[in-house]
């Protein structure tokens, strides 16, 4: 028995598209008919368990083999088979989806989800290698006999009897000339490695085992350990130092996602660009492009998603305003939020170990989702230069006695480097104030939020102006210099700096510096902000200070009792002391100041 026909009419534009739009993903072929094969066998399990399939069930599997001489691919699964009519409907017909037919028939019966046909591409990505397709089958049905059926990429086919004795599918691919690399054994375990490697049915290639059938995420949390996913971890990165912690998901309703997320150590050369989640559906691996699928702030961490409810073969724009996607989206980041405040709950002492680590992921994801924010607020720490941590409401009663000002602001003091402004810091804390370690990239963003979401709350950096004029009180220093003192010193100080800046003279306090640098916190984080958008790059924008003269000084006073020709030396090194501390003295001028200072020690 031969038969010749004609694949129905609407399939005929069908394969050169696929050829050519789907040429950057040939090797997907692969994906495609492996899991074809994976479902044969979960189907007839499955028929199996409802006892409408009798026969001896055996080791189900998939074998992928490789002929270089014959230049054929062979994929065999010993699932259901197919019969001739079965071949005629399922494949022939592109638009009439078996798996559509056996969902309809067994939706009832239990665990549909399992069981449905995935990518919709299927079995036809086969002609974007082989010139030649050939199925030999044998239905699991009693008395099938087994069908033959060849077609070379054109809406011709033929079908045919077979002499196949076992029950279940062979596809023969004839590899075409422009896919020869398919014939090397390295490509084809590499592309399995890739997309098959945690199938759940057990898939062989040259001899070995491919596959983990039951993937930790598809397990039940409760029955595994920590090392479990440790050990898992480092599987999935071989080179990564051991996670923080991580989150099993598990949700059935009203979407399908299971998975593994972990956070990483963060390393200093993180690229957000490069996602490190693996996206699978139904164990299938799809992609490593999730960048729609996870909120931004979690890009960074590593992991597993499988979720039979996302979108594939979509376009961007689409996967966005999905609304699963949305909803996958939202549960995640509940996820890792309720995971953290639980971590903090139970455990503070780690949570406080960790939080250097995980701090990126939680400020980045308060500044960018406010229902984050939200749940976020309630664990997120800060840190003085002490070491100690606070969340942001014992923060507030921590300073709020000594550190509200005359209009009873609370005035958060933070250090953008505690090494370099060592002084600063030491000047505010011997006032009584503390200080506040915000040294990451994300800070300055994260002070500004902390300011606009907090009532009565600003935050200057303890260099953001004079001691006395940081936390403003009623109480003012007197200046104890007439105006005529004042003027001459002013023109003084501008004179020796010759740069553009803003010159006064304030009564600090005699532990003060004489001159004090100050970059007023407005005028930096413009500064820093404008930096960070590249903008006047290279325009060399102006350094914004201040320069205070401390009136109150012993050193002040004595420049108003030399003789003329001392002043502007003296004043010369109070202004570079100032700089000094500021750490804004390079160069030539550093160079001068350390000579006239041994000059002057030498005096
Ligand atoms: P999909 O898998 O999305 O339904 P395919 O084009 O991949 O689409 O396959 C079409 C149909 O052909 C499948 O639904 C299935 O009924 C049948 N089929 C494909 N491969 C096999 C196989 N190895 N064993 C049994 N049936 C198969």
């Amino acid at each position: 028995m031969q038969e010749k026909g004609s694949i129905s009419i609407h399939t005929e534009n069908i394969f050169p598209i696929i050829k050519k739009f789907l040429y950057s993903d040939q090797e997907i072929f692969l994906r495609e008919l492996v899991s074809n094969a994976v479902d044969a066998c979960q189907k007839l399990s499955k028929l199996a368990s409802l006892g409408e399939y009798k026969g001896e069930l055996g080791e189900l599997n998939v074998t992928v083999s490789l002929d270089e001489t014959a230049k054929t691919i062979t994929i065999s699964d010993n699932g259901i088979g197919m019969t001739a009519e079965e071949i005629k409907k399922y494949i022939n017909q592109i638009a009439f989806s078996g798996a559509t037919e056996f969902l309809e028939k067994y939706k009832d019966k239990g665990d549909e989800k399992q069981i449905i046909g995935h990518f919709g591409l299927g079995f036809y990505s086969a002609f974007m290698v082989a010139g030649q397709v050939e199925i030999v089958t044998l239905s699991h049905q009693e008395g099938a006999s087994a069908a033959r059926w060849v077609c070379d990429g054109s809406t011709e086919f033929e079908i045919s009897a077979a002499a196949k004795e076992s029950r279940g599918t062979d596809i023969i691919l004839h590899v075409s000339e422009d896919a020869q690399e398919y014939l090397q054994k390295y490509r084809l375990k590499q592309i399995l490695d890739k997309y098959c490697k945690f199938l759940p049915v057990s898939v062989s290639f040259d001899g070995e085992t491919i596959n983990e059938t039951k993937p930790l995420w598809t397990r039940t949390p409760s029955e595994l350990s920590d090392d479990d996913y440790l050990k898992f971890y480092r599987e999935l990165h071989p080179m990564n130092p051991d996670p923080l912690f991580w989150i099993h998901l598990n949700v059935d309703y009203p979407f399908n996602l299971t998975g593994i997320l972990y956070f990483p150590k963060l390393k200093q050369d993180i690229d957000p660009n490069r996602s490190k989640i693996h996206l699978y559906s139904r164990q299938v691996f799809i992609t490593d492009e999730v960048k729609d699928v996870m909120p931004d702030f979690l890009m960074l961490m590593h992991g597993v998603l499988d979720s039979p409810d996302i979108p594939l073969n979509v376009s961007r724009s689409y996967l966005q305003s999905d609304s699963n996607v949305k909803k996958i989206n939202s549960h995640i980041t509940k996820k890792v939020a309720d995971k953290l405040m639980e971590i903090f709950n139970k455990d503070r002492p780690v949570f406080e170990e960790k939080w250097n680590d995980v701090s990126m992921f939680v400020k980045y994801g308060m500044l960018s989702d406010e229902k984050f924010y939200e749940r976020a607020k309630d664990f997120c720490l800060v840190s003085n230069c002490q070491k100690k941590y606070f969340t942001l409401a014992e923060y507030k009663e921590h300073v709020k006695t000594l550190q509200t000002d005359k209009d009873g602001n609370i005035v958060w003091l933070y250090t953008k480097d505690a090494a370099k402004q060592d002084l600063f810091i030491r000047q505010a804390e011997q006032k009584g104030y503390d200080v506040l370690v915000m040294d990451s990239m994300i800070d300055s963003h994260f002070v500004m939020m902390l300011e606009e979401k907090q009532e009565k709350v600003s935050l200057k950096r303890v260099d953001a102006d004079t001691m006395e004029k940081l936390i403003p009180q009623e109480v003012k220093l007197e200046v104890l210099l007439n105006q005529e003192q004042q003027d001459s010193l002013k023109k003084l100080f501008e004179a020796t700096l010759q740069t553009k800046a803003t010159v006064e003279v304030q009564a600090l306090s005699a532990e003060d510096l004489p001159v004090v640098i100050t970059l007023p916190e407005f005028f930096r984080r413009m500064q820093e902000m404008q930096q960070a958008n590249g903008m006047f790059k290279g325009m060399g924008m102006p350094e914004m200070f201040t320069l205070s003269i401390n009136s109150n000084h012993p050193a002040v006073q004595k420049i108003l009792e030399v003789e003329d020709g001392r002043k502007s030396e003296m004043a010369r090194q109070a202004v570079d002391l100032a700089l000094l501390s500021q750490g804004m003295l390079t160069g030539k001028e550093l160079t001068d100041f350390i000579k006239r200072s041994v000059q002057l020690s030498l005096n």
